[in-house]
């Protein structure tokens, strides 16, 4: 049987050892073997032996105030031994400085103020979202989910994405690698390598499964369990997920609609930095499974790989109509289908997408560039991100923007960390022109302001903006120019709008039809104003189902 993970928890002076090594254990111990060691030697030691055996540490708790090795030189010692470990200071408050540094230095993921008492308000929870973000994101040796796929394939890549972003465990074999071709030859009827194929634990072999059939393999909910709901959310963004935990949590009936994977553009975004609560950052993915884990947690019904097609007014009713043909009942809708992707227009740029050309998925990709030079296109915060992410990976990344100053568009805070790194060269006036290669992306050219430029790369990750998905509400709902959804005041009483009242601040000219987040005429783009918008919009449907009644 493998060993439990551990937690390590050091500092020298041995009263205080013991009692985090008692504290972690009174909660921990089913899990987690709590290890103590008194000095950064004899916690090294233990790391190098944990390693040795291939056994994991999810958790470093420990003391900064150490003689000869202070906490943070032990991290940077144990680290790259152990990577994936979360890192936990314990500081006092004079250390308070070092500390909010080595967020950067070392990606300390917390540090904790001694005491810590009572663990269950001070330490407890702060573990308890660690070890959660830990668990998510480890890969222990894996009997479940294999997806055989060529490493160039586009179904190859699209499968692993749906599979990274509906959080679902698998283990990825190429058919062209030892492992993966012994896979390939002990299926009936062998493999096509070009075609993706997805092997449960029960046994079912799934070839080429459409996002739907593989989202009931492995069993999340496509079917809505009800006739009829309070309110239907249609997108399980940020803006969304936000009104599907309000509206739960209030006592509606909620039902939250998604294509695609919880999270929307923020789940893809590999670290979130300005997000109010999370000094140390968190990453896109982290921020959709906790939020998911919370609206399911308090009521709310989730539909994966369902998209909204149309909508209806049955007064007082609304009826959303799905793709595969089958209608929703309601209330009341919150639209909170957020934007997506413009893609790039260039030779090549549309069939090698998936084969090295990327839109916005860094997260899933970059493990794949470890030793190769890649080119990021784009210049909002949505490509520094990227291009911090990619750097840790590839050897080199080519950061090209249109505009001369990248300030025009991107944080001082993701300048100043992306001019701090060696391997990031911004190539600032350049445009794309055309991707080359035959199975996979080999190369890209670019026009610069001195000429031609041809970069060696093998993906591109593209961020160049965006545009909402709202043709469902065409003829419906009223929408401005560029296909963005109009509220309340935006809204007025024009288009056939049939009420005394005016349309409240987040409502569209279909009373009843609410909007939240990006897709919202005039939204302000970030993750905060979604979440504000979802809430803001529940308490604005409680308020149209009371003028109902
Ligand atoms: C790479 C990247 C990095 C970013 N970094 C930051 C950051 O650090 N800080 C910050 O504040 N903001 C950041 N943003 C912006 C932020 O992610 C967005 O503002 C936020 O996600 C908007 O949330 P939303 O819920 O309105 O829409 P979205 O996140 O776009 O979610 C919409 C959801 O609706 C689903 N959907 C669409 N149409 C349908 C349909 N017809 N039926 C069913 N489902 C549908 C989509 O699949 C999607 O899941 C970043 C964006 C990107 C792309």
């Amino acid at each position: 049987m493998a060993a439990k993970p551990a937690i390590l928890a050091v500092d020298d002076d041995v009263p205080v050892l013991r009692a985090v090594e008692r504290d972690l254990r009174a909660r921990y111990a089913n899990e987690y073997r709590v290890i103590g060691a008194a000095s950064g030697a004899d916690a090294l030691e233990a790391v190098r032996e944990l390693t040795r055996r291939g056994d994991p540490v999810a958790l470093f708790v420990v003391d900064q105030r150490m003689p000869v090795m202070t906490g943070i030189e032990l991290l940077r010692e144990a680290l790259p031994l152990q990577p994936d470990a979360k890192r936990v200071l314990l500081t006092a408050y004079a250390d308070t400085d070092v500390a909010i540094r080595a967020i950067n230095d070392i990606r300390l993921d917390q540090y904790l103020l001694k005491p810590w008492d009572p663990p269950d308000e001070r330490l407890y929870p702060v573990i308890d979202d660690l070890l959660a973000d830990w668990v998510a994101a480890f890969r222990p040796r894996f009997e479940g989910l294999r997806l055989l796929a060529g490493r160039w394939t586009p179904r190859g890549h699209a499968i692993r994405d749906f599979l990274t972003r509906n959080q679902v465990p698998y283990t990825w074999l190429d058919p062209g690698e030892a492992d993966g071709r012994r896979l390939a030859e002990s299926l009936d009827g062998g493999a096509d390598p070009a075609e993706p194929v997805v092997l449960l634990p029960d046994g079912q072999v799934l070839r080429d499964p459409q996002n739907r059939d593989l989202a009931e393999a492995v069993g999340l909910s496509t079917r809505a369990a009800l006739p009829f709901y309070d309110l239907v959310i249609v997108g399980a963004g940020p803006a969304g997920l936000a009104a599907a935990v309000y509206g739960a949590s209030e006592g509606l009936k909620t039902l939250l609609v998604e294509r695609e994977a919880p999270g929307g553009q923020a789940g893809t975004t590999s670290r979130i930095e300005n997000y109010l609560g999370f000094p140390s950052g968190l990453s896109g993915a982290d921020l959709a499974r906790r939020a998911l884990a919370q609206a399911r947690r308090l009521g709310a019904e989730i539909l994966s790989s369902r998209e909204a097609a149309g909508i209806r007014r049955d007064d007082p009713y609304r009826t959303i109509l799905l793709d595969d043909g089958s209608e929703l009942s309601c209330q009341a809708v919150v639209v909170a289908t957020g934007v997506s992707y413009r893609l790039l227009e260039i030779p090549r740029a549309d069939t090698l997408t998936g084969a090295g050309v990327y839109y916005g998925a860094a997260t899933t990709e970059a493990l794949l560039y470890r030793d190769a030079e890649v080119a990021v296109i784009g210049s909002g915060n949505s490509a520094g991100q990227a291009a911090v992410h990619l750097s840790r990976y590839a050897t080199r990344v080519h950061l090209v923007a249109r505009g001369d100053d990248l300030a025009a568009t991107m944080s001082a805070y993701l300048i100043d960390q992306l001019a701090a790194l060696g391997n990031v060269e911004l190539h600032a006036g350049t445009v794309a022109r055309a991707l080359h290669g035959a199975e996979h992306l080999e190369r890209a050219t670019f026009a610069t302001p001195s000429g031609e430029l041809e970069l060696p790369v093998a993906a591109v990750f593209i961020f160049i903006g965006q545009q909402p998905r709202t043709a469902w509400l065409e003829g419906v709902v009223a929408r401005d120019r560029l296909g963005f959804v109009l509220t309340g005041p935006e809204t007025g009483r024009r288009h056939g709008w049939n009420l005394d009242r005016d349309p409240t601040l987040l409502e569209s000219s279909l009373p009843g039809v609410f909007v939240a987040g990006d897709v919202r005429h005039r939204s302000i783009k970030r993750i905060a104003s979604a979440v504000g918008d979802g809430a803001m919009a529940v308490q604005l449907v409680h308020g149209y189902l009371a003028d109902l009644r």
